[in-house]
């Protein structure tokens, strides 16, 4: 038996429940069983657990779109009892059950090897939302490379900086010696972005109305965890050949944007996708976080929480009342 939350959809609505499952119940579609030593609470986890949007797929189901562990039973070529693993995504959480439990089993072919310098809990301290900051700094970085754009040379945007993309962005970006704003609602929280690597502050209120099409140019690149009018601001106001990197929807959806910055400008726009992202991108980020990520930093982000609190965080995080990160000890 193993401790495990399950989303059920009972006559009576949805729920969310800390359980104990067999070993039996694991899904039969994986190929290797892992013993979960770590997971995360990501903001999508929080609508699984909450049932506020419909990302769960399927009935009774695990939530959980991270975990780290060990590799207990292997049916897959590439894995063997005793290696350590990472997973992010893939449907994990939504469509197959998922990391806030001892035990999954999963496909090997969503595994990561745990890189070398990240323990278990490390790497769900980063989990998808520091990977996705990850992929998002690769993006821009590859940008100003071909650019010939050097760090410091001009400001950089990260906007939902209080969360868990965004302050992983803003110590990856402060380390590779650019320039940060953080943009957030959370003004009381100046000190501990300014802590993070960010060397100025603003309000999230100065870019979430509706703006101009063309502003004034200020961002050598942007990382977005916001979207809506959030994102159409920061493209109305990207330098002269400058890029944004758009990976979430904090604030919608919808992107209220005119062509002007793209036409006129030679704006990009980067789609960061965690969830489908091929094995080699995922990899690279990885090794890059292993290497490049200071742990000070990652621990000033980070608060840890015991899988029977993880409901209760479900609604905080939607509630934007978490800092940062959450790591989860499925065996607390
Ligand atoms: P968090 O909840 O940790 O952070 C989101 C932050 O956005 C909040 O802390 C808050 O920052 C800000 N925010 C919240 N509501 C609003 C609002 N109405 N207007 C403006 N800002 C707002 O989430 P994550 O960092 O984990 O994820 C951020 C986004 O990225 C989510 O939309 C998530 O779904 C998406 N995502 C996408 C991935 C992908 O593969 N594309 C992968 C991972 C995440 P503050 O208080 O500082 O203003």
């Amino acid at each position: 038996m193993f401790q495990a939350l399950l989303v059920t959809k009972p006559d009576s609505g949805y729920r969310c429940d800390l359980t104990q499952l067999d070993e039996a119940q694991l899904p039969a579609t994986g190929d290797v069983t892992v013993r979960v030593a770590w997971s995360t609470l990501n903001y999508k986890d929080g609508l699984a657990i909450t049932g506020r949007s419909p990302v769960v797929r399927q009935f009774p189901l695990v939530p959980g779109i991270d975990l780290a562990g060990t590799v207990e039973q292997s049916d897959h070529p590439k894995w063997k009892k005793g290696d350590q693993v990472l997973l992010n995504g893939f449907g994990v959480g939504e469509s197959h059950w998922g990391g806030l439990a001892q035990m999954a089993r999963v496909k090997g072919d969503w595994l990561v090897r745990l890189p070398k310098g990240l323990s278990e809990r490390d790497a769900m301290a980063l989990g998808t939302a520091g990977y996705t900051a990850m992929l998002c700094v690769q993006a821009l970085q590859r940008h100003w490379d071909a650019a010939g754009v050097a760090p410091g040379s001009g400001e950089v945007l990260v906007t939902g900086a209080g969360g868990g993309v965004g302050g992983v962005a803003i110590a990856l970006l402060a380390q590779m010696g650019h320039t940060v704003v953080a943009s957030t609602g959370r003004l009381e929280e100046a000190d501990y972005l300014k802590s993070l690597g960010a060397t100025e502050v603003i309000d999230r209120q100065s870019l979430s109305a509706a703006g101009k099409p063309l502003q004034k140019e200020r961002w050598a690149g942007v990382v977005d965890s916001v979207g809506s009018h959030t994102l159409a601001n920061a493209i109305a106001s990207t330098r002269y050949g400058g890029a944004l990197a758009a990976c979430g929807l904090a604030q919608g959806m919808d992107l209220p944007a005119s062509v002007a910055p793209f036409i006129l400008r030679g704006v990009t726009l980067y789609g960061i996708d965690s969830v489908m992202a091929p094995m080699a991108q995922r990899e690279s980020a990885w090794a890059q976080l292993a290497r490049d990520l200071d742990h000070s930093k990652l621990a000033a982000i980070t608060t840890e929480v015991a899988l029977a609190d993880a409901v209760g965080y479900g609604e905080k995080i939607l509630a934007g009342q978490v800092r940062g990160r959450l790591v989860v000890n499925v065996n607390a």
